[in-house]
């Protein structure tokens, strides 16, 4: 971020561009759509690394994405299993398949660049990933709903996939050949059970993450610093868009324990503050609501729901970390899903905290 700038301003100017990108590709999803019917949505952490449609180089707005720390998620948990039902029964009653992304992520590099939600234990998280999997297969078969386990691993931007038998796994990193038969032939050896449909609609994703590997290797690109410098705190959905690396800590709101994760948010936010890895004056509590304007109330919803949600995560802060009040500023709105744009309910620029001077 600009230094100089203001949080939220640097926050709404980023929105401002990415709606106006999703709105722009709007003809290209479509026909996307139409030779890839398979809905795909991806299930991760919230660290700004994992970014999808960029590591697969596919149009925004075709994965649906589910951000929560450390990519944990429960189908037990009841508004995240009503929320993922909804997006089932949706594809359904379109007569499309459905692809669910299960992932984790680490660094091949150095395990420090790996997940803090899983205190950068892979094993951990490829275990939790494993166990989601196994509930989605439990809860809905695997022929019109298929998950997957896949890692991310962020030094090349690399996808890992793992077999439905969890012994067979290609790291694309280590792909070269990229035709139609010969991935085909790579994606029925891992999934015997995966219907020809979602084969043929995965297989654009993969061909897009070899691609883009390969710019990762040609750019040379340097590994992200393994510092943490996130400054914002996010609560709620729709922040697909807020997509930085070291940018955000996002946290869904579905997890039961909504609480806890809030506070553990916001102690690492104060954790990046005490350590004077962030602007102490643009660090911001920024809450969003999602929705798809249908013509009922889910527009008034959303804004009541932003609201709730905001004061929820305050009152966390203010109990459980109360140190970090003083250096927030408060950003409360919500998203359109069909243009991606947030629209802001309520702002409040903090006053500037001076840092303190060493004497
Ligand atoms: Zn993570």
């Amino acid at each position: 971020m600009n230094k100089s700038s203001n949080g939220i301003d640097y926050l709404l100017e980023l929105n401002t561009r990415h709606a106006q990108a999703f709105i722009d590709l709007a003809a290209e999803r479509r026909r996307y759509r139409g030779e890839h019917p398979t809905e795909i949505a991806a299930l991760k952490c919230m660290d700004g690394r994992l970014h999808l449609p960029v590591i697969t180089q596919t149009a925004l707005g075709i994965i649906q994405p589910f951000r929560n720390l450390g990519g944990k998620f429960d189908l037990g948990w009841p508004f995240f299993q009503v929320i993922i039902d909804q997006w089932v029964q949706y594809s359904i009653s379109r007569g499309r398949h459905c692809l669910v992304f299960v992932t984790y992520h680490f660094a091949r590099g150095d395990s420090h660049r790996g997940c803090r939600g899983f205190s950068y234990d892979t094993e951990a998280a490829k275990a939790a990933a494993i166990k989601l999997r196994d509930q989605f297969i439990r809860v809905y078969g695997n022929t019109a709903v298929v998950p997957i386990v896949c890692g991310i691993e962020t030094d090349l931007d690399a996808l890992i996939l793992h077999g439905e038998d969890d012994r067979s796994v290609v790291d694309l990193a280590k792909i070269k050949q990229s035709s139609q038969i010969e991935l085909e032939e790579m994606l029925y050896s891992l999934y015997p059970s995966m219907p020809e449909r979602i084969v043929r609609d995965l297989i654009p994703l993969v061909r897009g993450n070899i691609r883009h590997i390969a710019e990762i290797r040609a750019a040379n690109r340097p590994v992200e610093d393994a510092e943490h410098k996130e400054w914002v705190l996010g609560v709620g959905r729709g922040f697909d868009w807020l997509h930085l690396i070291n940018t955000a800590f996002i946290v869904g709101p579905f997890d039961p324990n909504l609480s806890v994760t809030i506070e553990t948010a916001a102690k690492l936010l104060k954790g990046n503050i005490d350590e004077g890895r962030v602007d102490p004056n643009n660090i911001v509590l920024m809450t969003s609501a999602a929705f798809r304007d249908e013509g009922g109330p889910e527009y008034h919803l959303a804004k009541e729901k932003a609201l709730f949600l905001s004061k929820f995560a305050l009152n966390i802060i203010k109990d459980k970390v109360p140190d970090l009040v003083p250096h927030l500023q408060i950003l409360t709105g919500f998203t359109d899903l069909d243009t991606r744009k947030f629209e802001v309910i309520e702002r409040l620029d903090a006053a500037p905290i001076k840092k303190a001077k060493t004497a």
